[in-house]
């Protein structure tokens, strides 16, 4: 239902908290956030209010500059921790948090089973975190430019789904890194000073940033605390606009 994400010069985990409060008036049944720490992701799920998932992270915040949370209203599998989001892939090399709903979802789960994969939820989000790291085994990596493998995988899994899809996605080979990912699903990019924000809604970035950029349908962002890029899932890079965020008062 909700998508906040950071990757910066900061510890990454209030912002995210925080922004999960602001997008609690969407509605949700449970929420979850992963953060990047020295060689694993943290993450920590829980059913029932931010509160309960702030009870559990505790009074010690998991350090780290990039982290991406979620909160769900369930629509494949009921409201459990285990379907919880963020969901991991492959053995954990992939993690990702998603809103919307991936239609063909069980024809992608038989395949990625019958290669191998373990799932762990009866979401249709896990398909999608099993299938970027099944893309990412089969992608070759282009000298000099580290992303693009990436960028390549998920725009092959992306071209597979059937559905809808606000995705953030976070990979432990890759530090302080996110790709985000649009269909029928609202996204905005934050645009700050060495720190770049992604959200469902624009109201987490309020008081973060006054610089944001709705992704269009079809669109894949790439966020480093170095910059942001955006391309169409089937051709290059696209021009964006940098619009200022308004903030109701
Ligand atoms: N379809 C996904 C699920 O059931 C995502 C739901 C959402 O948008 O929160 O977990």
């Amino acid at each position: 239902c909700g998508i906040v994400g950071y990757v910066g010069g900061d510890d990454a985990c209030q912002f995210l908290i925080d922004g999960l409060r602001r997008l609690e008036y969407r509605g949700y049944d449970s929420s979850g956030i992963a953060i990047q720490g020295d060689n694993d992701f943290a993450i920590t799920r829980s059913v029932g209010r931010i509160d309960s998932l702030v009870g559990r992270i505790g009074d010690e915040l998991p350090t780290g500059t990039m982290g991406i949370g979620h909160t769900r209203w369930a629509t494949h599998g009921p409201a459990t921790e285990p379907n919880a989001h963020p969901h991991q892939g492959g053995d954990g090399e992939v993690v990702l948090v998603h809103n919307g709903v991936i239609e063909n979802f069980l024809d992608l789960k038989k395949e990625l089973i019958e290669k191998g994969y373990v799932f762990k939820s009866d979401t249709d989000s896990e398909v999608v975190a099993h299938l970027v790291a099944e893309k990412l085994k089969t992608t070759a990596e282009i000298a000099g430019q580290p992303n693009m493998r990436y960028l390549n995988a998920v725009q092959a899994s992306v071209a597979r789904l059937r559905g809808t899809y606000g995705l953030a996605i976070a990979f432990r080979d890759r530090p302080n890194f996110i790709i985000a990912a649009r269909f029928g699903s609202p996204l905005v990019i934050g645009v700050g000073k060495g720190e770049y924000f992604i959200s469902s809604d624009a109201s987490p970035l309020a008081g973060r940033t006054d610089r944001i950029v709705y992704l269009a349908d079809h669109q894949i962002a790439v966020l480093t605390p170095e910059g942001f890029s955006v391309i169409h899932r089937d051709s290059g890079r696209v021009r964006v606009d940098i619009r200022p965020l308004e903030v109701d008062t």
